[in-house]
């Protein structure tokens, strides 16, 4: 009988990279589907992207990620982008279709996809206060603006930042959006926000016991506050964000359903969410 020895390869490609867990949730999804495929984390310098991306084509990889540096670099290096990848000039996955390579950015996506399904919330006519400026919320804002929120308020620290980007937003979708430079001593939420997110690095890992300089005191009780940080799950912001009676939802969330659709756009198959979650989980514990 002939058997076959070759496995299907995804993977990522970053510097650094060494402490990305995302290739321990996508392998136990695959394991858990009885999928030969392999998942690689890869360190590439910025001046080997290229040679690299080179390389995943000469090996038939079937796609990959990118991370910090190469989620702008590598869009030269591309046959196409999808329409998000394309809004939010950056792409975090690469897949390969009829012989063409395809940039796709799922962050926003698993940003919306948690949204919906884990708070339950759909962003259609609503109005959104977005804390940060950087990948994450650019990624963030055109999902949110794809979906038809009606009003999008980018509160950042630096201004130059900030304003770039609601140009950028207000210029490529033609959406409602306005810039809030981060007030002193801080932020004040009125009562006819919906949504607040997160997605700057404020309370990220080593820093865990920072929170964005928000005040909730006027805040609609109907309000739902969102955290990208991932790490700790468990933030400053959503601690306080409850204490006020609110609903969150945290960075996992976003984190493994921008994993969920990255496996479902290179298998084609339902992605086994709760077996990728639960790896998830006990990575970063
Ligand atoms: P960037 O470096 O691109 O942007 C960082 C943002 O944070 C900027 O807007 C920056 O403001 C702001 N910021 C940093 N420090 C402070 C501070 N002390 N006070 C106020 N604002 C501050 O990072 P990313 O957009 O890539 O990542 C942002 C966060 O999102 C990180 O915590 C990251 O881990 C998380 N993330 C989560 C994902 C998930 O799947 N859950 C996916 C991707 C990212 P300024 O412009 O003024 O410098």
């Amino acid at each position: 009988m002939s058997r076959n020895y070759q496995a299907e390869l995804v993977g990522v490609f970053g510097s650094p990279v060494a402490e990305n867990p995302t290739g321990a949730m996508l392998e136990a999804g695959f394991a858990s589907l009885g999928l030969d495929w392999r998942y690689l984390t890869i360190e590439v310098k910025p001046e080997d992207l290229a040679v690299a991306v080179s390389g995943a084509k000469a090996m038939g990889f079937r796609g990959f990620n990118l991370t910090i540096p190469h989620k702008v670099s590598v869009i030269p290096l591309l046959d196409q982008l999808s329409p998000q990848a394309e809004l939010i000039g950056a792409v975090n996955t690469v897949r390969r279709q009829d012989g063409k390579w395809i940039g796709e950015n799922t962050d926003g996506r698993g940003f919306l996809r948690g949204l919906k399904e884990d708070a339950k919330v759909d962003p259609k006519g609503k109005i959104a206060v977005l804390m940060g400026a950087g990948g994450a919320a650019r990624a963030i804002a055109v999902e949110l603006i794809l979906a038809g929120l009606a009003h999008l308020i980018v509160v950042n620290r630096s201004e130059s930042r900030g304003k770039a980007l609601v140009a950028d937003l207000t210029a490529k979708t033609g959406a409602s959006v306005q810039f809030q430079l981060w007030p002193d001593p801080c932020f004040v939420l009125n009562h006819n926000i919906d949504l607040l997110i997160n997605a700057t690095s404020v309370g990220l890992f080593p820093n865990v016991k920072a929170m964005p300089a928000i005040d909730l005191t006027g805040a609609s009780k109907a309000m739902v506050v969102c955290d990208a940080v991932f790490n700790p799950a468990e933030t400053m912001l959503l601690r306080h964000a409850r204490a006020h009676g609110l609903r969150t939802l945290d960075g996992l969330s976003m984190l493994v359903y921008q994993g969920v659709i990255g496996f479902e756009l290179w298998t084609g198959q339902s992605a086994p969410e709760e077996v990728m979650k639960a790896q998830l989980i006990h990575e970063l514990r």
